[in-house]
């Protein structure tokens, strides 16, 4: 059965390091692309966007895919969206891989907000010195804001427009819990902005905060497809993974032809 991975996340790579090799499986990670030098998954990858909704259904079909998992980040809403139209369009199964959002514990300060348009409007009341820790992506949610220092933190450079008084400091985690305390101390960090993206590797940042009792806007994710099929481990997708396998031998393929691979590659 050949599955497709929609990766961009650490739970994505886990997931195609454990399904390649499992007998009966065949791995295609998809990556967007985004990011410079991206960690790359076992097995055969192939990066770039499809073409929205209509490109990634014709690519499921040339590829003869029979079944997705889309792994990517709880913000990646677009993707998660095309790839619901998609594969209900082909009658391809699909699940959701969302590793839990962060768990909120006593002493912390959390401020709960739709989007950053809503965070950009509270951060001004709340700081002088903000830490912003979004990602490359939307930094321009909070050019306006100038009487405010932001410390900017992303792997690769934002894009857009940036807000006059900055630092940016590029670093991909895991972060390590005494790294964030001397930063938020030494940056003078008086909020902390952040996407409820969930996950060891970044929540260093949220206990750090919490000792040094400061408050932070936690940007709620987006809401998935409605009835969304959503695991939140890589164990339970691939549980999914061989549960379809061993159904799959009893369903007719969707399999369109399978000569379009010239847009794939082995890493
Ligand atoms: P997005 O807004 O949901 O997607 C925008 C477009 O990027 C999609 O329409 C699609 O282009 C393309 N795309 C996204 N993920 C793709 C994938 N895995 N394979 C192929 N094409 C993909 O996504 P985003 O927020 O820009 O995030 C891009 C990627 O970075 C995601 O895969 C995600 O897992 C990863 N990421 C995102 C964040 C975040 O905060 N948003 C953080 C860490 C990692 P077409 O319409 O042309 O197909």
């Amino acid at each position: 059965m050949r599955i497709l991975i929609l990766g961009g996340t650490r739970e994505a790579r886990e997931l195609a390091g454990d399904a390649t090799g499992e007998h009966g499986l065949e791995i295609v990670s998809s990556l967007a692309g985004r990011v410079r030098a991206p960690v790359l998954p076992s097995g055969e990858v192939r990066v770039g966007g499809f073409g929205g909704v209509a490109g990634l259904r014709n690519w499921l079909s040339d590829n003869g895919v029979e079944a997705v998992v889309d792994a990517t980040h709880p913000f990646a809403a677009t993707i998660s969206a095309h790839a619901a139209e998609a594969t209900a369009a082909l009658g391809v199964p699909l699940l959701y891989l969302r590793r839990p959002g962060y768990a909120e514990q006593p002493g912390d300060r959390w401020i709960r907000v739709p989007d950053l348009a809503v965070a950009a409007e509270t951060v001004a009341t709340l700081g002088e010195r903000v830490f912003l820790t979004i990602g490359r992506q939307g930094v321009a949610a909070f050019a306006h804001l100038a009487e405010q220092w932001f410390l900017i933190r992303a792997i690769d450079p934002p894009t857009g427009a940036l807000p006059p008084q900055h630092e940016i400091m590029l670093a991909r985690g895991p972060f390590d819990p005494d790294a964030e305390r001397s930063l938020l101390a030494a940056r003078r960090i008086d909020v902390v902005v952040t996407k409820d993206s969930g996950g060891a590797d970044t929540s260093a940042k949220l206990d750090a905060a919490r000792e040094r009792g400061i408050p932070v806007l936690m940007i709620d994710r987006p809401p998935l497809p409605d009835g969304a099929t959503v695991v939140p481990t890589v164990a339970a997708a691939m549980e999914w993974l061989r549960a379809q396998a061993r159904s799959g031998t009893d369903r007719p393929s969707n399999v369109g032809n399978r000569s379009n691979h010239s847009s794939t590659a082995r890493s």
